[in-house]
């Protein structure tokens, strides 16, 4: 059983004073954690794509789409991607953002597993999950590194499958 807390670690005052950020570049530098994150990410569930949010989820959904046999889709920042795409605004931690997916990435009733790196106050991954529906996918599940529990972000995934490796 790995302790993933050791491999994450806080840096105060980052990116504001007074926010304490959970880096987990630690953790992806160790090919021991790394590769067992990767496993238990999606261990166990059934997928057609793998959908990563822009820019640590990317890290993680890639690998995780390469060892499942699936295909990997970017949820990208608005202006970021070059296709026609489908657009879902959202409040972050520290302001509101757009996150857009191209019309084409999922066949109607594809079954999608959406990665990222922390689930916090959860509106990102609540925006991801109503943005792979709105393109006609199915969300199996949302699979997070770390979990930041006293923001509630599962209360924004309510009725959807929540895994985490790691809370705090
Ligand atoms: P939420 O929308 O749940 O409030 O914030 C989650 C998003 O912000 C994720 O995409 C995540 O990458 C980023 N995020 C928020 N707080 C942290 C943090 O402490 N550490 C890391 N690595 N990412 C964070």
């Amino acid at each position: 059983m790995t302790d993933w807390s050791t491999y994450i670690r806080d840096i105060p005052d980052y990116p504001k004073p007074g926010i304490v950020f959970k880096d987990i570049t630690p953790l992806l530098a160790d090919r021991t954690a790394f590769a067992r994150a990767i496993e238990e990410l999606a261990d166990g569930l059934d997928f057609d794509k793998v959908a990563g949010i822009e820019a640590r989820g990317f890290i993680l959904a890639a690998p995780v789409a390469y060892r499942y046999g699936a295909g990997f889709v970017p949820l990208r920042k608005k202006g970021k991607l070059p296709f026609t795409t489908i657009e879902r605004s959202y409040d972050l931690e520290y302001g509101t953002a757009a996150m857009e997916v191209h019309a084409d990435a999922f066949a109607p009733g594809e079954r999608v597993l959406i990665v990222d790196d922390v689930l916090a106050t959860g509106g990102t991954a609540s925006a991801a999950v109503e943005l792979v529906r709105q393109a006609g996918a199915e969300v199996v599940s949302v699979s997070f590194l770390l979990e930041l529990s006293h923001l509630s972000g599962r209360d924004r995934l309510a009725g959807v499958d929540v895994r985490t490796l790691v809370t705090m």
